[in-house]
């Protein structure tokens, strides 16, 4: 397929609000396309040249990639960068600043030279990735060039995600069509590689349903429902096993028998940010596997549990032995998915847990979660209780016969944060799309945030409340802007769905927690529409808590969850 094919079904998803007609453009792109260049085409479509667990990224900063333009245009790069403080987007001032010509880039072609840009290391990458990218600008057409740069920079974001490609892939690749969507999600979930799925979706549906874990490919998470009150989860569950629930980061741990890879929630590589932990199994020879774990920072001293923020401290550039001592990790391991060769998430919790308790290496830096059968609702309570003494959040309670669902979140699993009086059952992770600028004390700056949850079913962010109580001074002054400024769009994106009109949209990107009283209905948001009618879900008295850094838009609180919540705080829905 030549670029400016590619270029154009771009331009016309950019333009596509629905759902639907989103799905059939790219089905029939996808089908259109020759079979050796779908997996490239399905990267690219979400402005990747590689999946995210590869660690393979172009690196390009703005400023590399205008003077790679500047090059291609022949003009200075002052030029450049005026034009690029007035459009506001390198894109468009390519556009502009490039003379007409036909263009003649191939999508395996750009694929390909992108690929070789983010594989230059070493003394003097810079200059090698910016003439690289010079020579293929040089080659583009301006309307390719728009493009090629905002996949460049990492700013294509026409809001393809994966839920619409794997549906896309579905209709334009498999003779069962949409019907067969459970099966390709499936294999995205054992996996994280679209490209990959992709490619064995074009052999047919047998080829999909042999997949199986690779150490090496991130296990898209189980999640784990909530529930109020012990009673309501042993009605759910009868007899379970309750564990702490560690306030933490999730890590999914893989080694071959020799290399270890850490995996986040996201599915990125975050291997580096685990050092100390790494260290205390590196010595010991072990079995390949893919275990999860959560992260948490202990007191040096006392070896005590302490709150997640402090994980945040060691979120730096260059972990340093002093930042390494002053805030040492334990990994609690709560799955083993695999074990030398053996895939283990369909047996069931009780059988994976033996497994596990069996295998983990002994080390002062890894200990099992803590865990304990209950069967009573006084049971579930006292283990809360000590769990809440212990430093943990609460607990998660497991089904004896549940399988590990990846990439789903299940009933199997169900979280208990302790009595609600007064406030809602559980936080909410939401997706920051908008903003107001503030007024007074907060004048020029953001005040208050537009938030979404994420529907899955429809691939799109769904509106749920404005929010400005709970920010700190130096959240509203600098870590807001650093974050959502990058973000900014003029329009609505495409893929939220709102009625208030905020000052400013974002790209859905950023995700927060957020507390609150009650949910109630209400006209100006959007969460359930579809279920609910012209009056959506919306929060009373929501509080700012925490950006969660760790997790991605996709992962935010989903409007099943909403509803669900609504249904058990006994909000009338109809
Ligand atoms: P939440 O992030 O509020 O949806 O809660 C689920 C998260 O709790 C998981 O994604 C894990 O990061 C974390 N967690 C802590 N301890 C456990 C455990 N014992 N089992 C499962 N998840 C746990």
């Amino acid at each position: 397929m030549t670029f400016l094919r590619f270029v154009r079904i771009l331009r016309q998803v950019e333009a596509t609000s629905s759902r639907r007609a989103t799905v059939a453009l790219l089905a029939e792109a996808l089908a259109e396309l020759p079979p050796a260049e779908i997996p490239a085409a399905v990267l690219l479509l979400q402005g990747r040249i590689a999946p995210p667990f590869t660690g393979i990224e172009l690196g390009l900063a703005e400023i590399e990639a205008a003077r790679a333009l500047a090059t291609a245009a022949q003009v200075s790069e002052e030029t450049v960068r005026q034009q690029l403080s007035q459009l506001g987007d390198l894109g468009q001032v390519a556009e502009q600043l490039l003379p007409p010509r036909p263009g003649g880039l191939t999508l395996a072609e750009v694929h390909t030279a992108l690929l070789a840009i983010a594989h230059e290391h070493g003394a003097g990458a810079a200059g090698r990735k910016r003439a690289a990218l010079a020579d293929l600008l040089r080659r583009a057409s301006p309307e390719e060039a728009r493009y090629l740069l905002r996949i460049a920079t990492g700013t294509l974001r026409v809001g393809v995600g994966d839920a619409t490609l794997l549906e896309a892939l579905a209709c334009a690749l498999l003779p069962a069509g949409r019907t067969a969507l459970p099966v390709l999600e499936r294999a995205y979930a054992l996996t994280s590689d679209l490209a990959y799925v992709a490619t064995l979706a074009q052999q047919g549906e047998a080829a999909l349903r042999d997949v199986r874990l690779q150490v090496g490919k991130p296990v898209r998470m189980m999640l784990a429902e909530r529930l109020p009150t012990p009673e309501a989860i042993l009605d759910r569950l009868g007899s379970h096993q309750a564990e702490y629930k560690y306030d933490g980061e999730r890590i999914q741990v893989h080694s071959d028998g020799s290399q270890f890879v850490i995996y986040s929630r996201r599915g990125e590589r975050v291997t580096h940010q685990f050092p100390d932990l790494l260290a205390a199994w590196q010595a010991t020879p072990h079995l390949p596997f893919i275990l999860e774990a959560e992260a948490v920072v202990v007191d040096p001293d006392s070896g005590a549990l302490l709150p997640f923020q402090r994980v945040l401290n060691r979120r730096v550039k260059h972990l340093t032995p002093a930042l390494l001592e002053a805030h040492p990790l334990k990994g609690f391991v709560f799955d083993l998915l695999h074990l030398a060769g053996e895939d283990l998430i369909t047996l069931p919790y009780r059988e994976r847990r033996a497994r596990l308790e069996a295998f983990l290496p002994s080390s002062p830096r890894w200990a099992l979660a803590a865990a304990r059968p209950v069967a009573s609702p006084e049971e579930l309570t006292a283990f809360f209780t000590e769990a809440v003494q212990a430093g943990a959040e609460g607990l998660v309670c497991k089904a004896w016969e549940g399988p590990y669902t990846a990439g789903e979140r299940s009933t199997l699993w169900i979280k208990y944060k302790g009595p609600t009086a007064g406030r809602l059952a559980d936080t909410l992770d939401l997706v920051i799309v908008g903003a107001w600028w503030g007024r007074g004390r907060r004048g020029g700056r953001y005040g208050s945030v537009l938030l979404a949850v994420y529907n899955a079913q429809e691939d799109r962010f769904e509106t749920i409340s404005r929010l400005g109580a709970g920010f700190s001074d130096e959240d509203l002054r600098q870590r807001l802007p650093a974050l959502l400024d990058p973000l900014r769009r003029q329009d609505p994106p495409p893929r939220v769905l709102a009625a208030l009109q905020p000052d400013v949209w974002f790209e859905p990107a950023i995700v927060c927690e957020v507390q609150a009283q009650e949910l109630t209905r209400s006209p100006l948001h959007t969460a359930g529409r579809g279920q609910l009618g012209e009056r959506g879900l919306a929060l009373r008295f929501p509080r700012f808590v925490r950006f969660r850094e760790e997790k991605g838009p996709y992962e935010a609180t989903t409007v099943e969850e909403v509803l669900a919540l609504a249904q058990a705080s006994g909000i009338p829905l109809q």
